[in-house]
């Protein structure tokens, strides 16, 4: 994206650690206006720090996925106080199929850790798209990069973390829809995909991982900063194509 990439303003959900805050550290450096989601005000406050002392232009905003029947006052409240969004990164997403973790089996799963997990990995993303994505259509320019994983392939998919799991097999399926109902008949240049960030060092990902955040960040960077000839509907890891 060439030109007018200064006017664009793009939220992160997730910013405070992790890949979020490499999302929105780079999103910066490339000169776009980045609002950092957060879950709470003093999360701003350390986030806000953080930022400026990573050198990163990154204004902070409260923004608790997991409420998502507060967003549609949040959001009008933010766009009103900084101005249109035009790239959303929904980043932000838990993994708690604790006790058994990687190992848990799916006949070990509770009700109350599906709800949590579908909350917040899939119904915050597709509320953030219904609260958006109109605007983007009728601005005729939108991005929206789903931060999804290769845990959530279908092709392939084994035991293991199954609440995690399938909430991102949904992302994925969620990608597919608003692309599509997007692309249609709207002639506007709005682009939604998903991407895997690859195995990435962070509390979720853990010590042993061999990738770094700003590594797991680049793919969804270069998916918020395509052009009109970018992608659509599709998912990606290190910028190559995966399948679903
Ligand atoms: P992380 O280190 O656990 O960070 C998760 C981020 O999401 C934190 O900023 C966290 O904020 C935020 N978050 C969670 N629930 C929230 C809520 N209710 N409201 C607002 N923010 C909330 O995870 P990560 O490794 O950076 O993962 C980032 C994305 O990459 C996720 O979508 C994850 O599924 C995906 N991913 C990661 C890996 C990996 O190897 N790390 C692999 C594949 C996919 P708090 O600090 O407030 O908790």
């Amino acid at each position: 994206m060439a030109d007018g990439v200064q006017a664009r303003l793009v939220l992160v959900t997730g910013a405070n650690r992790g890949i979020g805050f490499e999302i929105a550290r780079g999103l910066a450096a490339q000169g776009l206006g980045v609002l950092g989601g957060v879950r709470s005000s003093e999360k701003a406050v350390r986030a806000a720090k953080e930022f400026k002392a990573a050198g990163a232009n990154v204004t902070p905003v409260v923004l608790d996925v997991a409420n998502t029947t507060a967003f549609a006052a949040k959001i009008g409240e933010i766009e009103r106080l900084y101005g249109p969004i035009d790239i959303l990164v929904n980043n932000a997403a838990i993994l708690i199929d604790a006790p058994g973790g990687f190992e848990a089996s799916i006949f070990e799963m509770t009700d109350e850790i599906f709800r949590r997990t579908w909350e917040t990995n899939v119904l915050a993303p597709a509320a953030l798209i219904r609260a958006l994505v109109p605007g983007m259509i009728a601005r005729k320019f939108g991005r929206v990069v789903n931060m999804s994983s290769r845990a959530g392939q279908l092709e392939g998919m084994s035991a293991g973390f199954p609440a995690y799991r399938m909430s991102k097999a949904a992302l994925n399926a969620l990608t597919r829809i608003v692309a599509a109902e997007a692309a249609a008949g709207s002639g506007a240049d709005v682009k939604i995909n998903a991407c895997s960030p690859g195995w990435v060092r962070t509390d979720m990902g853990g010590a042993s991982a061999p990738r770094s955040p700003a590594r797991g960040a680049e793919t969804a960077i270069w998916l918020a900063l395509s052009g009109p000839d970018g992608p659509n509907g599709g998912f990606f890891e290190d910028k190559k194509a995966l399948a679903w």
